[in-house]
């Protein structure tokens, strides 16, 4: 069972995500048939999701939008509090091979912008904006936490592709020290997290949440929340409805115009959604104003 977990380090105020998320990375990579290096870097950004819903209230939810002039273009994942996870890249079928034994995703990614939106149920959604430092995710999340949230953390993503394409080991962890936490603690946690192994290779050893988490802060570990994880996609008839809607009487006259079904395929969960002539026509009477500026997702 794929877990995200909460807790506190005992002694020292630091909070401490861990996850293990390696099922829903496989779910994503047979989803949307993804070769390694795309598999890892859909992995990296769904985990980064879920470890920044770890932050949310129930009801709320945050998707995490990295764009870059790399093979890949982009790469999108959206967790909500409860554990539920989707997620896509723009070209699934991108693997540029190995460097020192590693997914090259800074270089499939490239440079541009780490955005992150949160819906936290307000009348706006929340977004921060800020341009990615390596492209490999996890050090561009803590860099946007810290810019952007003023939350200084460490993020460590990991994703481990086998060589028969098959997601091995996926997951990570973040920690972030409280106020109250010593100058002494956090240089210690620092040091440490310079030597640290990888987290897919914890993951490989069988390392659960928990002891990622400790071997992480090097501090037991007092635990405050545990939440399963699963890829999830909430797609169905009725948001695709919305969304062509929401385009405007223009785009469904053309739509019509076509003289056939409109297909709509989910980007989340490749789910296609036929959308017939008669449905077409009624959401054109439905719909009075003139083409909308309204944006659904
Ligand atoms: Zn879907």
């Amino acid at each position: 069972m794929d877990e995200l977990v909460k807790g506190m380090t005992k002694d020292e105020p630091f909070l401490v995500v861990g996850l293990v998320d390696t099922l829903t990375v496989e779910t994503a990579k047979s989803v949307h048939d993804t070769y390694p290096t795309a598999s890892a870097a859909l992995g990296r950004v769904m985990s980064g999701a879920l470890l920044l819903s770890s932050l949310l209230k129930g009801g709320q939810k945050v998707v995490v939008q990295v764009a870059g002039d790399g093979p890949l273009l982009g790469v999108v994942a959206e967790a909500d509090w409860a554990g539920r996870v989707r997620g896509y890249v723009k070209r699934p079928h991108v693997h540029l091979g190995l460097k020192d034994g590693k997914l090259e995703v800074g270089r499939a990614i490239g440079t541009g912008y780490l955005n992150v939106i949160k819906d936290l149920g307000l009348r706006e959604y929340y977004r921060g904006i800020v341009p990615l430092q390596t492209g490999e995710i996890a050090m561009d999340l803590a860099h946007y936490l810290n810019v952007s949230e003023q939350l200084p953390a460490a993020v460590s993503l990991g994703v481990y592709v086998d060589v028969d394409n098959s997601v091995k080991a996926s997951g990570g962890f973040l920690v972030h020290p409280m106020p109250g936490a010593s100058e002494d603690a956090i240089e210690r946690l620092e040091n440490r997290l310079k030597k640290i192994r990888p987290v897919s290779a914890m993951i490989l050893d069988g390392m659960g949440p928990r002891e990622i988490m400790e071997e992480a802060a090097g501090l037991r570990i007092d635990v405050r929340e545990r939440k399963e994880v699963s890829f999830h996609c909430p797609c169905s008839k009725n948001r695709v409805l919305d969304a062509i809607a929401a385009l405007g009487k223009t785009e469904i006259g053309e739509l019509i115009g076509k003289r056939e079904a409109a297909k709509v395929e989910c980007n989340f969960c490749r789910k296609e959604y036929a959308v017939s002539q008669a449905e077409l026509f009624s959401l054109l009477m439905d719909t009075d104003a003139g083409p909308s500026d309204t944006m659904t997702s």
